[in-house]
């Protein structure tokens, strides 16, 4: 133990201090509903009033803190005192927006998550799992499903597999706890998967995979993007680390790009340090996340918090829409398949139905998120075809957003992975994928209809 100064032991003893208003706090936000934890997360009266009564976070856009003195210097540089220091490690206004959203993940539980805000949703992806390949071995290997997002799919094959070397078990078909199974073997740093998955709509049950995981002694680790938490929450499920790119149904107005790390107390891991393992997220920021450098913006991190206030009934409105539009293109003469978890037809409509569930729903009703993906007859160029004569769906290669977006996987997000990678993770070239806006679902699929007259 480091020898401390009266001065700077004073400084510790407030921290403690500071800690147990803060776990008392916490405590106190466990007892809300989601729409409030969304709307209050950690800043409060008591917040507000240190911060000239402002009743919004206000933008801490300094890059860095004013010490009161050396002593107070010393204590937050050794990590001993709640502060921020400097913004590449942490800043207050982007603290407010990872305590809204670890308590967003782990609402419903007792569970108390650590969360890390990232500058994007790649940034997090890249954050979650490259501590996991330290210290190299020969046949060190991660498990991932391959109907994953293109930049996951790129990360994972590219920097991973060909840089250095490690080995990527795809599995194809992550409805198959078996495929799963076969493929984890004592080498396997990680488990990594989707769910749903972007664009495919792929659903892998979250429990059983966990188990397999935790029974070789390694994470499972999920990109809960598609879902967020107003429809799953895989911490309270059996994951130990859940991604997000906060990019997207977060922040639906489209103002920033932002990704996080959620983890929960205790990550199953025989390959982390000890600190790591125990506090994932925070350790890992307080790290590897400094010297690597992937920080929010806390202007940023305010256009996020302006929209993750209403992400329930955005969720809510979007994912009716997408139901909507399903069952019209299931109907279309012009249209192969559909692909759409709320359809009862899709092969994974029950193991959606398990999982997914909208948050304080006032009726016992299911959503299935804003995403869904249709494939045209015809082939590639009468997809194309479809996607040229749309007039207000934009073309882009976005989603979550509060405008409905349609693009084509196969030739944007999923471009680069080739053709041999697209059919691993199952991605025709016919297949439009689209994501539901907050316009009257009416409009949405008047533009559709007419899109598809002549397909
Ligand atoms: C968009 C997306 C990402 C990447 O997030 P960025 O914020 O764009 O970096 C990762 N996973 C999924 C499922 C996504 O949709």
């Amino acid at each position: 133990m480091t020898d401390w100064s009266e001065g700077v032991q004073r400084w510790i003893e407030q921290g403690r201090q500071m800690m147990d208003e803060r776990a008392a706090h916490i405590q106190r936000m466990k007892q809300c509903r989601f729409d409030t934890l969304a709307v209050h997360g950690l800043y409060g009266q008591q917040t507000a009033s240190q911060n000239q009564g402002s009743i919004l976070e206000p933008a801490y856009l300094s890059p860095s803190q004013h010490f009161a003195d050396s002593d107070q210097m010393e204590a937050a540089l050794a990590y001993q005192l709640p502060a921020w220091v400097y913004s590449r490690i942490h800043n207050p206004t982007v603290g407010w927006l990872e305590d809204t959203l670890a308590l967003m993940e782990t609402y419903g539980s007792d569970m108390e998550a650590a969360c890390c805000a990232t500058a994007s949703g790649m940034a997090a992806i890249f954050m979650a799992t490259n501590p996991f390949l330290a210290h190299p071995e020969p046949g060190m290997n991660i498990v991932a499903s391959a109907q994953c997002y293109g930049g996951t799919f790129m990360l994972f094959s590219e920097r991973y597999a060909r840089e250095r070397g490690v080995e990527i078990h795809w599995v194809k078909n992550p409805v198959s706890l078996e495929e799963w199974a076969d493929a984890i073997d004592d080498k396997t740093r990680f488990v990594y998967g989707e769910m749903p998955s972007n664009p495919g709509l792929a659903v892998f049950d979250i429990a059983g995979v966990a188990e397999l995981a935790h029974a070789k002694d390694i994470p499972l680790i999920v990109d809960s993007t598609i879902a967020t938490p107003a429809l799953m929450r895989p911490l309270l499920m059996g994951a130990d680390i859940v991604v997000h790119s906060v990019s997207k149904i977060m922040a639906a107005s489209g103002m920033a790009i932002a990704g996080a790390v959620i983890s929960r107390p205790e990550v199953v891991s025989r390959h982390l340090e000890d600190h790591l393992r125990e506090n994932y997220a925070l350790q890992m920021k307080l790290l590897p996340f400094r010297d690597h450098g992937p920080g929010l913006s806390p202007f940023n991190a305010l256009m996020v918090l302006n929209d993750l206030r209403a992400l329930r009934s955005r969720t809510d409105q979007m994912s009716r829409s997408a139901m909507a539009i399903a069952r019209f293109l299931e109907q279309h003469p012009a249209i192969e398949a559909v692909g759409y978890p709320g359809l009862e037809a899709h092969p994974s409509h029950a193991l959606a139905r398990a999982q997914m569930r909208l948050v304080d729903a006032e009726e016992d009703d299911q959503r299935y998120g804003y995403l869904l993906s249709f494939n045209v007859r015809g082939g590639a160029q009468a997809a194309r075809r479809v996607m040229d004569r749309l007039q207000m769906i934009y073309r882009a290669t976005d989603l979550g957003r509060v405008k409905t977006v349609a693009t084509i996987p196969a030739i944007s997000t999923h471009q680069q992975q080739g053709e041999a990678g697209r059919d691993l993770a199952g991605i025709p070239a016919n297949q439009i994928r689209l994501s539901a806006g907050m316009e009257d679902v009416r409009d949405i699929i008047a533009d559709l209809k007419q899109a598809l007259e002549t397909a």
